[in-house]
């Protein structure tokens, strides 16, 4: 429970992260940022809320700008903590961990843990086999998932390459088989479907406005209390301020990006945590990041990450055969490619307007 102390508290630091939120938002665009916060507070009866949580190796953050706010919050982060229980892949007591130390054996999951495998298989096969949640120990070998990176030598990474492909993995009902010898981790989705979740959890209980920064992911719950889109930063791949910002109401904006997590080699090259599942190294297909627009945040987080992987001439075509949802990509050659849906909501700042922009239509 939340006490008033607590409550207090949390205001403090959600006031905190909300400036913050509204300040990154709108990058170095210095007039809307202040006045829509300033906006924003005047609409509500009281001062927005927040908790903050590091689950799924990040921070996150949800902050309630209008409707019922104590329960909510609390649920949310019980949620939270929920969600890492069953999907980390260091507690031994998730379902993940039991999936990845089964040796073979079949394990019988909860619905979500089943449904989130097949719907991981649904994207292997829509994406060409780019988004693979198999991939964890090849990671695992270049240094993500611990921070002492290092780079494979070719033997090691084809021997691991075989024990890939999640398209192997049998999940009839709640029962889970994967391969001996394979493991998987739902990184590239987790926080997606955690958006999901927890947006849930805030209607349920009452919220009509709330923003979720899912480490960088960002699931807005309705409008800006006063009606109107919340404005939300799109970050630069090449340095760390905002490229443009977005507005949008009720929907999830998602990157993935190699300047996240990389490190520099002793050849000099940088390295980054998305791998091609067909090599077992860094996707290096001319794209730099890949941001989803969408209103389910796992379908979003699926896609930012293979998107980023397939490269623009196939990004651009699976956008085409799928529909249903926005996209940005930032090329390695200085490109910024959006959908057509995006034309009004996306304004590109000032010192960015080098960068060339590029409108895509649903028809080729
Ligand atoms: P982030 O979690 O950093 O926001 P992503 O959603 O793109 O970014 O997920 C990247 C994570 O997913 C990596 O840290 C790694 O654990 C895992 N991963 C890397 N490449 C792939 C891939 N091709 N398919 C599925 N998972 C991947
Ligand atoms: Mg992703």
């Amino acid at each position: 429970m939340l006490t008033g102390d607590d409550l207090i508290r949390k205001s403090a630091l959600a006031i905190a992260a909300a400036v913050l939120l509204l300040f990154t938002g709108c990058g170095n665009d210095s007039t809307p940022a202040v006045s829509d916060s300033v906006k924003a507070k005047a609409n509500i009866s009281g001062e927005p809320q927040s908790i903050s949580e590091f689950a799924m190796d990040t921070y996150m953050t949800v902050t309630v700008y209008d409707g019922e706010t104590e329960t909510a919050l609390e649920k949310a982060q019980e949620e939270i903590k929920r969600l890492e229980k069953l999907w980390s892949v260091t507690d031994e007591e998730s379902e993940v961990y039991k999936l990845d130390h089964a040796a073979g054996e079949t394990v019988t999951v909860s619905s979500e843990t089943a449904e989130l495998i097949a719907f991981a298989q649904e994207m292997f096969s829509k994406t060409d086999g780019s988004l693979d949640i198999s991939l964890y120990p090849i990671v695992a070998e270049w240094g993500f998932t611990t921070g002492e990176y290092k780079i494979p030598d070719n033997e090691t990474i084809t021997a691991l390459l075989k024990n890939t492909d999640c398209s192997k993995i049998t999940v009839d009902g709640c029962d889970v088989t994967l391969p001996a010898g394979m493991s998987i981790d739902l990184g590239s989705l987790g926080k997606g479907v955690t958006g999901d979740r927890l947006s849930q959890v805030l209607k349920d209980n009452g919220v009509t406005s709330a923003l979720l920064d899912l480490g960088g992911n960002i699931q807005a719950v309705g409008s800006k209390p006063d009606g109107s889109d919340w404005k939300i930063g799109l970050k630069s791949p090449f340095g760390k301020d905002n490229i443009a910002k977005l507005e949008v109401s009720d929907k999830c904006v998602i990157t993935s990006g190699g300047y996240e997590r990389y490190f520099v080699g002793e050849d000099g090259e940088t390295y980054w945590h998305i791998l091609d599942p067909k090599t077992g190294r860094p996707a290096r297909n001319g794209i730099i990041s890949a941001t989803i627009i969408g209103s389910e945040g796992r379908l979003c987080d699926a896609l930012s990450t293979s998107m980023f992987v397939m490269g623009e001439e196939k990004a651009v075509e699976l956008w085409r055969s799928m529909g249903g949802f926005d996209m940005i990509l930032i090329t390695d050659d200085g490109r910024l490619i959006m959908t057509e849906g995006l034309k009004d909501s996306l304004t590109m700042y000032d010192q960015y307007s080098y960068i060339k922009t590029e409108v895509i239509s649903d028809k080729a």
